[in-house]
């Protein structure tokens, strides 16, 4: 059985294709790998991937994975035939045959064009032939199953019960009936990495989707503060990056204890911007660990308006606790469409289970809404600043998922 994957052109522009394939067929085969499925060989041909595997017993669980993988625009279970355009009637007639329909019609691309024949005319002479051997089967085995499915079969170019796509390449030609859309996006690693700070919620996973679907490989950092029941929550924010990674590959996740940071903070600051200053530890901490990691930017799941830490004010200050870009794909979304999302990207039902935050821990009941950059930095003076963050990620705990 062969998967014929396409991917978006429009992508390509730049001329970077061939690093471009090149992932692709990478995170293909990672993919297929991770879920155990067997594969003869993954190939890169004019402008698509080509997936061989030794039968088709596992047709379902490949879809499944192919469907998630960022870079396919859609992708179908092809045959293939030589370039002949009565091999081509042949299997034509072998895929069809196998189907139940009674309309259906002939679309061929033709991406060789030397080929001696125009598309138009390889559908005229292939639909012709199928329409012939119809006939033929009808009348000389009228109980044979496809005879019969097929008794009625018409050409129908007009929303047709079936399709039949004929790709003739450079090589080979491939046929298929079914256009099975994939995610669309750039492959996982194109874009290189980010840090995405990951809370249990339901904002970060889909914010970290977003990004992944743009080629960014994400490195997880999730704050925790060691409270009692602490490590189911932790299991939670396992299980998030687990379903993330049916749409991308093995994730890398540091789990840092708030708990030092946070203590700190609640015995030497000013009460009200403690959320602010919780912020701004993480997002200083994630920086080192970016540096690290070699990754480029940080991504959050923040939404402007959402909660208190989440004004413009404060945001602005929380930002410039780092010189990295954030990225905040969900900062304008409604939290209807991010539960939408959610739910369509299987975080959802994990992200609503209980979770222990250590961002609610000590936060008074009226929040600053509008921090000012000076005070907070008067408040940060009173704090062992480089030793905490140094401290953090010294103790960091490094899990690979
Ligand atoms: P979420 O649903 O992602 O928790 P939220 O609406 O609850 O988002 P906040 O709690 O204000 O928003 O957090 C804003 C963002 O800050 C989160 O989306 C996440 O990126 C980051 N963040 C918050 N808490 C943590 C944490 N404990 N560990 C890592 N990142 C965090
Ligand atoms: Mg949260």
């Amino acid at each position: 059985m062969l998967a014929l994957i396409h991917y978006d052109e429009i992508a390509l522009k730049g001329g970077n294709r061939k690093f471009f394939e090149q992932k692709l067929a990478e995170n293909v085969k990672k993919s297929l790998c991770q879920k155990g499925i067997v594969f003869d060989s993954v190939k890169r041909v004019y402008g698509r991937v080509l997936v061989n595997f030794p039968d088709d017993r596992e047709k379902e669980t490949i879809r499944a994975v192919l469907k998630n993988i960022f870079g396919i625009a859609h992708f179908s279970f092809a045959q293939e035939c030589a370039k002949d355009i009565e091999k081509i009637k042949e299997k034509s007639f072998d895929v069809l045959s196998r189907q139940e329909f009674t309309t259906f019609k002939v679309e061929t691309k033709r991406g060789d064009k030397n080929f001696a024949l125009t598309s138009q005319q390889v559908n005229e002479q292939v639909g012709e032939h199928i329409l012939m051997w119809l006939e033929n089967e009808r009348s000389l085995a009228p109980f044979n199953k496809g005879a019969k499915l097929l008794s009625a079969s018409k050409v129908k170019l007009d929303n047709p019960d079936i399709t039949l796509y004929i790709e003739i390449a450079e090589k080979d030609v491939f046929l298929y009936t079914e256009k099975i859309a994939g995610p669309g996006g750039l492959p996982s690693g194109v874009s290189g990495k980010a840090i995405c700070l990951i809370s249990g919620g339901i904002d970060s996973p889909v914010a970290a989707w977003y990004l992944m679907k743009r080629g960014v490989a994400a490195v997880f950092v999730h704050f925790y503060s060691t409270q009692q029941g602490y490590e189911q929550s932790l299991e939670k924010v396992r299980d998030l990056v687990r379903a993330l990674n049916a749409f991308g590959l093995n994730s890398k996740i540091y789990f840092v204890s708030f708990s030092d940071i946070q203590k700190e903070i609640v015995l030497s600051t000013q009460a009200d911007l403690r959320v602010v200053l919780y912020r701004r530890f993480m997002f200083a901490v994630a920086s080192e660990i970016a540096q690290k990691e070699g990754a480029k930017a940080l991504i959050t799941g923040e939404n402007v308006g959402q909660v208190a830490s989440q004004t413009l004010d404060n945001m602005l200050v929380i930002s410039q606790a780092t010189s990295l870009p954030i990225l905040r794909p969900l900062a304008g979304f409604d939290k209807i469409e991010i539960i939408d999302k959610a739910k369509k990207i299987g975080t959802y039902e994990i992200s609503i289970q209980p979770h222990l935050d250590c961002c609610s821990m000590f936060v008074p009941k009226h929040p600053q809404t509008k921090a000012d950059l000076k005070e907070v930095r008067k408040q940060e003076k009173k704090l062992k600043v480089k030793k905490l963050i140094a401290s953090a990620i010294k103790n960091a705990k490094i899990e690979t998922i």
